[in-house]
């Protein structure tokens, strides 16, 4: 019977046969190797099977796999020992909202009870994801989703910058301002007082609840976290840089969807890491960064010694 861990050897099995044909040899060379060598026909295959790795319907939770620069799977993703799983769309469980007081600006009823009591409104001055008109459009989330999906896998490839320490990577030239996805995770409650390193790194903050009806005539929008943690989209583990080349964009797909997605903020050439800015949150504890940007606002190392 087909499984995820049946693809990634058949996916393994095509790797070594690539490499014995072309007589390349273990080790970090094999990252220089590029698709060119690898015929149209082994290609298509390869992505065939990553995108059914992923994405097939049967397969009832998936996990993420690290890749080679050639994006055939290495191996199971761990974060503190645990494998990561794939939300296609965010989840929700019921148990982390109910003793959570209602926050201020959240006009819908308490607690919620259900993902769409969170994100299923839009608010007015949104574009489309799908349409990308800021019209009332009919588009339709399930579908943008499912597409979206295969797309992830096609533009995104999840690599190692260190030793267990991952990375995302584009598999293809990427344009300006072009959406790349839909930052996925668990909707939690903001957390109060002093966060975590989850608080920060691997969650993202979205609008909650119906947006403020008129007759409130000013003040916010309530928000809770998109907690990627413990399972979310490819996009979770988008490292930051100072000088990043993407960010989170708010907007919504059709009239009964929220999202949160992931979009270029410049031309981003295949190979390169895709990065976000985690913002100044993130640097008040004692991380440091690796970004290596000129413009790093907290480098690891000191600054005369960082460029090359
Ligand atoms: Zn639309
Ligand atoms: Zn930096």
């Amino acid at each position: 019977m087909a499984d995820q861990h049946g693809i990634f050897l058949r996916l393994c099995h095509i790797r070594d046969t690539e490499e014995q044909v072309h007589g390349k040899g273990k080790g970090k060379g094999k990252a220089a190797v590029q698709d060119v060598r690898l015929s149209a026909g082994v290609q298509k295959l390869r992505d065939s099977l990553l995108g059914q790795m992923y994405l097939d319907q049967r397969f009832e939770t998936v996990h993420f796999y690290h890749q080679d620069a050639r994006s055939f799977p290495i191996g199971k993703v761990l974060f503190q020992g645990q494998p990561i799983a794939l939300a296609k769309k965010n989840t929700f469980d019921a148990a982390h909202w109910q003793k959570q007081k209602k926050p201020g600006w959240y006009f819908g009823t308490w607690p919620p009870t259900c993902a769409e009591d969170i994100v299923g409104f839009v608010d007015d001055k949104h574009v489309c994801f799908s349409c990308k008109q800021q019209e009332v459009c009919e588009c339709d989330y399930e579908l943008w989703m499912d597409g979206m999906q295969l797309e992830m896998v096609k533009t995104v490839r999840l690599s190692e910058v260190g030793p267990g320490e991952y990375g995302c990577f584009a598999r293809r030239d990427i344009d300006w301002y072009e959406n790349l996805g839909e930052y996925t995770g668990e909707l939690r409650p903001l957390k109060q007082g002093r966060k975590s390193l989850a608080d920060t790194q691997y969650s993202a903050h979205i609008m909650m609840g119906p947006p403020r009806p008129k007759s409130v005539k000013s003040g916010g929008q309530a928000k809770c976290n998109v907690d990627a943690t413990h399972r979310g989209s490819l996009f979770r583990w988008l490292n930051h840089s100072c000088n990043a080349n993407a960010r989170l964009s708010w907007g919504r797909v059709g009239m009964n969807r929220r999202v949160l997605v992931v979009e270029a903020m410049q031309p981003i050439l295949e190979g390169m890491e895709i990065t976000l800015d985690y913002g100044q949150e993130w640097f008040k504890g004692k991380h440091k960064c690796w970004c290596k940007s000129v413009f790093c606002k907290n480098p690891a190392q000191p600054r005369t010694t960082v460029q090359a």
